[in-house]
């Protein structure tokens, strides 16, 4: 245990062995890991899909997401993993429909 003074301490101790002072320093208490606002973005992009807009967003903050939180030790995830299934649900989504659409567009132009 620390004094004002930096002096070191027994834990019990009610005034500094070595100044007198009968101020301490808090406990450093640990600080949780902050949670990554990259990764939250991205599951709410996923989520709010903002015709595919979002889905594009959430793969793309997943990733940046994903590396902050390697280089950081932050927290966040599984909220980053939630968006990027969630956005590559969407992009999916987008190409089949896309592709339907051509078939589709396709079929009705054609003589026959
Ligand atoms: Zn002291």
């Amino acid at each position: 245990m620390l004094c004002t003074n930096s002096h070191n301490n027994p834990v019990d101790a009610l005034s500094c062995r070595v100044c007198g002072v009968d101020t301490f320093q808090a406990p450093t208490l640990v600080q949780a890991a902050p949670l990554n606002s990259f990764a939250v973005a991205s599951m709410v992009l996923g989520i709010v899909w903002l015709y595919w807009l979002g889905s594009v967003l959430a793969v793309i903050f997943s990733f940046i997401a994903l590396s902050q939180i390697r280089r950081r030790a932050e927290r966040g995830r599984g909220f980053a993993i939630a968006g990027l299934v969630l956005g590559l649900v969407g992009v999916l989504t987008l190409a089949v429909t896309v592709t339907l659409f051509a078939v589709v567009a396709h079929h009705v132009h054609s003589p026959g």
